[in-house]
């Protein structure tokens, strides 16, 4: 269930919906998803789904984190990003495995351990965790060459905006009525682009913390 086979048939599914940075590909590859939802569900681990991690949240589908991080390098690669919803802190692991240093902020405390404690256990030494709530965003290490939000938000967080770097991108998903899109989101010397991505669908972002 964990085998190579399965996982190069999740990696080959990627590649035919469009996922073409080869060293993301390679980290996906690599990592232990299994390790990141209950044993009860590791079996589906290789799967192209979102599965539950508990408190009524999901670890994202694979598809959706390739989209978003490759989204977020697409124009060049970032030096620091910043993430909103560790979860699982399975994109946490992506993140810090294509990048220098990732700054992840988390409102759920027993997810957040949770996830420190894997990504402490799979030696990723370049990660920084946070309780607190994201659309805050961590303004003691901004400004941040990437943000990248995994909860949906009415409209683009202010602070979140205001700690992009000159030229950095911002992947979010935002609510469009009933629906969801997925936005990119850079910083200009003129102010803010938007681009609209595509239709995405995650649990919304939630203010406070618990
Ligand atoms: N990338 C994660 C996605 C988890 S789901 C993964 O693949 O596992 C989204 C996460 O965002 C949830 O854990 C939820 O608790 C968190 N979240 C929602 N609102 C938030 C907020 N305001 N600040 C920080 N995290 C938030």
């Amino acid at each position: 269930m964990t085998s190579q086979r399965t996982r190069a048939r999740l990696i080959q599914r990627l590649e035919e919906s469009g996922i073409r940075m080869p060293e993301l590909l390679d980290v996906i590859r690599r990592l232990p998803r299994h390790l990141f939802v209950d044993e009860a569900l590791a079996s589906r681990a290789y799967e192209d789904s979102a599965l539950p991690i508990g408190h009524g949240q999901t670890i994202s589908q694979p598809y959706t984190v390739a989209r978003m991080t490759q989204a977020l390098m697409e124009p060049s690669k970032p030096d620091t990003v910043l993430e909103i919803g560790t979860g699982s802190g399975f994109q946490t692991a992506v993140l810090a495995s294509l990048v220098r240093r990732v700054y992840s902020v988390e409102r759920i405390g027993a997810l957040l351990e949770r996830a420190r404690e894997r990504l402490r256990q799979l030696e990723y030494r370049n990660i920084r965790f946070r309780h607190d709530d994201g659309a805050l965003g961590w303004p003691e290490y901004s400004p941040f060459d990437g943000i990248l939000v995994t909860a949906a938000p009415r409209g683009v967080p202010r602070a979140l905006a205001e700690q992009l770097a000159l030229g950095g991108v911002m992947i979010l998903p935002i609510w469009e009525g009933d629906a969801q899109v997925l936005l990119r989101v850079t910083r200009t010397p003129q102010g803010f682009e938007q681009e609209v991505l595509e239709s995405v669908s995650f649990v919304p972002l939630v203010s406070g913390v618990s």
